[in-house]
């Protein structure tokens, strides 16, 4: 199980957070005025990299918040202090 340190409540399991994505995603300006490729390659085309990668969790069972983990895809091992996701600059 991993272990994720919440900057606001500590060490964790993974069990608290849930899964908010990839965290380098970045949604087009106005939805409603995107054509449907540019919304569908926001919304489902993802890389699938081999390494480190950023993603979004949400913190339901503690603090509430996002944050912004930096997780080596091959081991599952954070590599770098999770930081807030408003602090680390996330959509
Ligand atoms: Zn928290």
């Amino acid at each position: 199980m991993l272990s994720i340190r919440c900057p606001v409540c500590g060490p964790r399991d993974e069990d608290e957070f849930v899964f908010g994505g990839d965290a380098s995603a970045v949604r087009p300006a106005d939805p409603m005025a995107c054509d449907d490729q540019a919304w569908t390659a926001f919304l489902y085309r993802r890389d699938n990299p081999a390494g480190p990668h950023d993603e979004l969790w949400f913190h339901r069972f503690g603090c509430r918040r996002w944050l912004r983990v930096r997780r080596d895809t091959r081991s599952h091992a954070i590599v770098a202090p999770p930081l807030l996701a408003e602090d680390a600059g996330a959509p």
